[in-house]
């Protein structure tokens, strides 16, 4: 029945003790079970990045994490197999629509960063972009950026998290919309070391890339929160850092198996905090299991039952704000 699901975590979630609770609740068990299969379904997606997070997760089914979406210009969107060119505004609006309705659990948004580098910023203060090039690649980098901060805005309204990333010095950190988001309740940032997740040059030599990730959930933040204690160009390791520009800074815009694994890791236990991961069998007895229904509930993730306004007496379902359909 879940061949789909290496992790079989549906299979625990459907447990009779949970599908009482449901009821309790005075819902549709059939509706919860539908729902809640296609909500487990894609709990982690990214955007503007290549399938790299989502990618590990297939590798790591002892995480009990299913992938979501992963939208960049590498990945072809299947409804006209056109690249996911955010530069268009049709394309902003299905990424969009796929977050709304995919709700995925946790966000992972990595634009582009070079528009924001600190010497672009000089080299225009300077007036070297005479053919305007730079500042047409700075408003595009900023479109995508506002377009991120408009899906994190999304997911932190329906209870769900975010993650942002960009290297500590860029300029980024300090527009409106990134300050926006900053403002929300919960959401902080943390500096990183990508030297302690592997980030090497093509020698082996490691990179440091100091990268701030911003976030809302607490423990994919504290997971991230590593850095080098290397002193005088060294890495706490002893070798010396290589300098992060050119083919190494190429390179090093894809992130080290180490980095995909700890924001995994810390993804996984902020949903075991929350009560959303069951943990073997004593998370079958969990009472952490009725948040999951809370939560759900709070997320419009399954049916609530309403009356018929028609006043036949069926019960009737349907996600919150959307007309209701006679339960089956
Ligand atoms: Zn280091």
């Amino acid at each position: 029945m879940e061949a789909e699901n290496p992790g079989g975590m549906d299979v625990d979630l459907m447990d009779p003790e949970i599908l009482a609770l449901v009821e309790t609740f005075g819902c549709s068990t059939a509706a919860y079970a539908r729902e809640h299969k296609q909500a487990w379904r894609r709990m982690v997606s990214e955007i503007f990045s290549p399938p790299r997070v989502t990618k590990m997760i297939k590798l790591m089914p002892s995480l009990k994490l299913l992938p979501g979406f992963a939208l960049d210009l590498t990945e072809l969107d299947p409804f006209d197999q056109l690249p996911w060119d955010f530069d268009r505004a049709d394309k902003r609006d299905r990424a969009r629509a796929l977050v709304l309705t995919q709700k995925p659990m946790f966000l992972i948004g990595s634009p582009a960063c070079a528009a924001f580098s600190s010497w672009q910023t000089l080299n225009a203060a300077l007036g070297r972009d005479r053919d305007g090039l730079a500042h047409r690649d700075r408003v595009r980098a900023e479109v995508h950026l506002r377009f991120c901060c408009e899906l994190y805005a999304l997911q932190v309204q329906h209870g769900r998290y975010l993650l942002h990333e960009h290297p500590t010095m860029a300029t980024s950190w300090g527009l409106p919309c990134i300050r926006e988001v900053l403002e929300i309740n919960g959401v902080d940032l943390r500096r990183s070391d990508q030297c302690q997740f592997g980030q090497i040059d093509v020698h082996g030599g490691p990179v440091k890339k100091p990268t701030t990730f911003m976030s809302n959930s607490q423990c994919v933040l504290d997971a991230l929160a590593k850095t080098c204690s290397g002193h005088g160009g060294s890495c706490s390791n002893g070798a010396p850092h290589s300098l992060c520009s050119g083919d190494t800074a190429r390179r090093a815009a894809i992130y080290p198996a180490g980095l995909c694994k700890a924001i995994l890791r810390g993804i996984a236990h902020q949903l075991k905090s929350d009560g959303y991961m069951a943990d073997g069998e004593q998370g079958m007895q969990d009472p952490s299991i009725r948040e999951v229904v809370h939560h759900l509930q709070a997320e419009d993730m399954y049916c609530l039952n309403v009356d018929d306004p028609g006043g036949s007496g069926a019960r009737l379902c349907a996600p919150i704000g959307e007309p209701a359909k006679p339960v089956r």
